[in-house]
């Protein structure tokens, strides 16, 4: 290898949640495209990873395991079109400081901003908002290292296939190198938190769904109130909260530890909610709203379901947990993702309504998983790529009718299988 490349051997790699961890024999932080070439080409299987934010085994390797965390930054922009380029390994978090100076923002965020660019937009990534599509969605064009070191653009214009088909694929096409992203100039958001009944957003959230640009909410099973989130543009001035004490993230820890070990108090302290959860109001730039502290850990399950059938499969969610006295204190995530044409999109021509189920990282997670899987799969949902799930080949190529075409040019792409472990394995030929 060149000099400075970072390469370690025998490095363990575990996800953020620590549930997944692999022992790859090596370790490559590339500093440069030529580098990663390399590094790729003398790779006999391989694996990339982001900033390894997610719960499923997506990145574990026994062989090489390359990182882009060398390859950051912004590349070139184009102020008319609202666009810019920037290297995959960018995690969202600088996205802010990168391109506040040039007057752009992201479209859309999801909950927290520590993923990397490329790991994002490989897994569809999303916020929320029946307006706006994934992070993938707002993709205009990558630059992909294949498995023999070879670069491709790939875009409208150039290599389109596998630019419609590559913006969704769980590094199985090779390393995305840059990416150019359409944006839209900064702007600011006004976000509103209020405690809602759950009863009242299942019956008015299909109205309340089109009225703002972002919503979105936080189920407790055991409560008869949930947290409702708004998200609008706004002009007004920076209206920031003082930092609460203890912090939201601080609470949720102390009651994941009661619920956990006193899981009798469990619906009791869902119940308090009103003494925590305040009405709020705040307004600042989208990319200070958008992400929350997620310091907790947690495993977690998602579905997209058919929009017009998302609060129905939630009420029956909520409703299994509740008669099976489950033994989980995080909410339940209900979010809505616009329809797009990327190949294996969860999205792909559905808008969707996304939920979320989460277990505290020190609890089995498979417990509640399997209660509520089955109900994502009679209301006919498609998992998220990066969350938990227990979906085969053959049951994830009758929810995408684009599948046999992605395999296909997958398999012309990557000929000898090197990105291919044991779940991708399971997820593409199993
Ligand atoms: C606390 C928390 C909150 C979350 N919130 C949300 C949310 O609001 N919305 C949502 O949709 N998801 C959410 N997620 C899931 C997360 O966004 C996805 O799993 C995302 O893929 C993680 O990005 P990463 O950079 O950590 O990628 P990794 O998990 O490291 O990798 C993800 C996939 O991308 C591939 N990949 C990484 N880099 C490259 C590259 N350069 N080229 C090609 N392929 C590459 C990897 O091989 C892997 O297949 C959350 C996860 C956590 C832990």
């Amino acid at each position: 290898m060149t000099n400075n490349t970072t390469v370690k051997t025998a490095t363990p790699w575990k996800n953020w949640s620590g549930l997944q961890h692999s022992n790859p024999s090596q370790f490559i932080q590339p500093i440069n495209i030529a580098q990663l070439s390399e590094a790729i080409r003398q790779a006999k299987k391989c694996r990339v990873v982001g900033a390894g934010h997610s719960f499923s085994p997506l990145v574990c390797t026994n062989d090489t395991l390359i990182s882009l965390d060398s390859l950051t930054g912004l590349v070139r922009h184009n102020d008319t079109l609202n666009q810019s380029t920037l290297r995959a390994g960018t995690r969202l978090k600088h996205f802010g400081p990168l391109l506040d100076p040039i007057n752009q923002a992201l479209l859309n965020q999801g909950d927290i901003d520590e993923q990397s660019l490329a790991g994002a937009v490989s897994t569809g990534t999303h916020g929320t908002g029946t307006d706006l599509q994934c992070l993938s969605g707002f993709v205009e064009g990558f630059q992909l290292v294949t498995a023999n070191g070879e670069t491709l653009e790939c875009n409208a214009a150039q290599n389109r296939v596998i630019f419609e088909a590559g913006r969704v694929a769980l590094g199985s096409f090779g390393v995305l190198s840059e990416i150019t992203m359409q944006n839209q100039p900064r702007y600011r958001l006004k976000e509103q938190i209020k405690l809602t009944p759950l009863k009242d957003i299942l019956s008015h959230m299909d109205q309340w769904k089109t009225k703002h640009r972002h919503i979105e909410c936080m189920v407790f099973v055991h409560a008869s109130d949930a947290i409702l989130k708004t998200l609008d543009l706004s002009t007004e001035d920076i209206q920031s909260l003082p930092k609460p004490w203890p912090s939201d993230d601080a609470l949720l820890t102390l009651c994941s530890e009661i619920a956990r070990n006193a899981p009798r108090l469990n619906p009791y302290i869902q119940k308090l909610l009103g003494v925590f959860v305040k009405p709020t109001t705040r307004v600042d730039w989208s990319s200070v709203i958008f992400p929350s502290v997620r310091e907790t850990r947690f495993n977690e399950m998602e579905y997209q379901i058919p929009a017009e059938r998302g609060l129905e499969c939630l009420a029956e969610i909520v409703e299994t947990l509740r008669n099976h006295k489950a033994p989980v204190f995080f909410p339940i995530e209900y979010r809505y993702v616009k329809a797009d044409e990327i190949w294996l999109s969860p999205f792909y021509q559905q808008d969707s309504a996304s939920i979320s189920i989460h277990q505290y990282h020190k609890q089995d997670c498979r417990e509640i998983f399997r209660l509520v899987e089955p109900i994502f799969w009679k209301y006919g949902g498609r998992p998220h790529w990066g969350k938990m799930h227990t979906l085969g080949a053959a049951e994830l190529k009758a929810l995408y009718p684009r599948w046999n075409d992605f395999l296909a040019l997958r398999q012309e792409l990557d000929p000898q299988d090197k990105w291919i472990n044991p779940h991708l394995h399971s997820l593409f030929f199993g």
